[in-house]
């Protein structure tokens, strides 16, 4: 167990999810350290303790680490040279440096999941463009599939479904996964923390609605509206998968449970998480006290739910870029159970996630009607 007071925790990345942690460790008396690009991202309006340089870098990450105790990221695309280097030098890393080399690598992360007997999709990896091209003329694969960056993509950005020869112009000319289109039901996710004892505890289902146009998570349900049996298939797969690459720290697990009732791990991410956050005001422990706790060799917190919760990304209008401002809110404030989380980006873009509102109620159906609510009242102002 470490000594909270003396012990020094540095994270890679100061963006929302370093900011969300900042502020659940502070309420255990632990002020993190921050390395990113500039002193003003969402964390550094928070905390002074925050180290400009890239993350990326070997040297900055290396000269960041090296005064640490225990470093963890809020990001898996870091440089993992460094944190293998300082792993060497006795720093913990958590979650450790292989893990996030695994997972940094979509094709890394498809081939582990076929090793390994964890189900997903069937996939080839593929160099460049004309590889591709090459096996579409030959038959080896065919329309429609979905093409993703190896590495690099975030939010929807690096995945292209394409469904036939007219969007192959737009094919990704880097190294990329190409996987099968699944007939999706339901998106899923799953959180689940594991510390040195190998102690493991997942977070409730979640289910991801999707916005058609971004290609990105619209809200988020809790309780999911789904068989108990296939919520337990997707909690036990991820205490499988913490057991299997020997986590410390956090892992996010997302879900396609396709049509036919076949469970597939889309993509997982060893840190906190989009689809964690409704944990901030639904659940006993928040996602990102857990990932402390994780980290820190505590005991692990309960994970149980208090209320049913949507959670709804708020994201820079599609016509805008520009300061973000949010006129909105001090209309939604007025509805019982709204519990909005900004991130102090200072600019908007489109489709940028700024914030992301929990709205809590015990009833489902004035959940809902709660939602549509907040949606209309930030459609009208903004
Ligand atoms: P990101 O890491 O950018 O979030 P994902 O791999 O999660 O990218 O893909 C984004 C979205 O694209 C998914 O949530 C899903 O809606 C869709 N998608 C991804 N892979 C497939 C697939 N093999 N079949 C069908 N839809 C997919």
């Amino acid at each position: 167990v470490i000594d909270l007071n003396t012990k020094k925790i540095g994270i890679l990345g100061a963006g929302q999810l370093g900011r969300m942690f900042a502020l659940a460790s502070a309420n255990l008396g632990i002020h993190p350290y921050f390395l990113d690009k500039q002193s003003d991202f969402p964390a550094g309006l928070i905390s002074h303790q925050i180290t400009e340089g890239d993350f990326t870098n070997y040297d900055d990450v290396l000269s960041f680490g090296l005064d640490k105790d225990i470093l963890t990221i809020e990001i898996e695309n870091v440089n993992t040279d460094a944190l293998l280097t300082l792993e060497e030098k006795g720093v913990q890393i958590y979650p450790q440096a292989n893990i996030i080399e695994l997972i940094k690598d979509k094709g890394k992360q498809k081939q582990f999941y076929k090793e390994n007997h964890f189900p997903s999709s069937k996939f080839i990896l593929y160099e460049n463009k004309i590889e591709v091209l090459k096996d579409l003329e030959n038959g080896s694969i065919y329309f429609p599939f979905v093409q993703k960056l190896r590495t690099e993509g975030y939010d929807g950005k690096g995945v292209l479904v394409v469904k036939s020869q007219a969007d192959s112009d737009q094919l990704f000319d880097k190294p990329s996964v190409i996987e099968e289109l699944v007939d999706i039901d339901k998106e899923l996710a799953v959180i689940v923390a594991r510390n040195k004892k190998g102690e493991t505890n997942s977070f409730p289902v979640v289910e991801m609605v999707f916005d058609p146009i971004a290609n990105l998570v619209d809200y988020l349900k809790y309780p999911a509206n789904l068989q108990n049996q296939i919520k337990e298939k997707c909690r036990s797969i991820a205490d499988q998968m913490a057991q299997k690459i020997d986590l410390i720290g956090i892992l996010a697990i997302e879900f396609f449970l396709t049509k036919s009732g076949e469970l597939l791990i889309n993509e997982m991410a060893p840190r906190t998480h989009n689809s964690g956050h409704f944990s901030m005001d639904a659940c006993i422990t928040s996602q990102f006290e857990q990932h402390l706790r994780a980290i820190c060799d505590l005991p692990l917190g309960s994970t149980e739910a208090n209320t049913p919760c949507i959670m709804l990304n708020i994201l820079g209008p599609n016509d805008y870029v520009g300061p973000a401002k949010y006129p909105w809110l001090p209309e939604i404030l007025k509805i019982k159970g709204v519990k909005p989380h900004i991130y102090g980006k200072k600019t908007s873009k489109p489709y940028r996630k700024l914030g992301h509102i929990n709205i809590i109620h015990q009833n489902d159906l004035s959940l809902v009607t709660n939602l549509n609510k907040v949606k209309s009242i930030i459609k009208n102002e903004t």
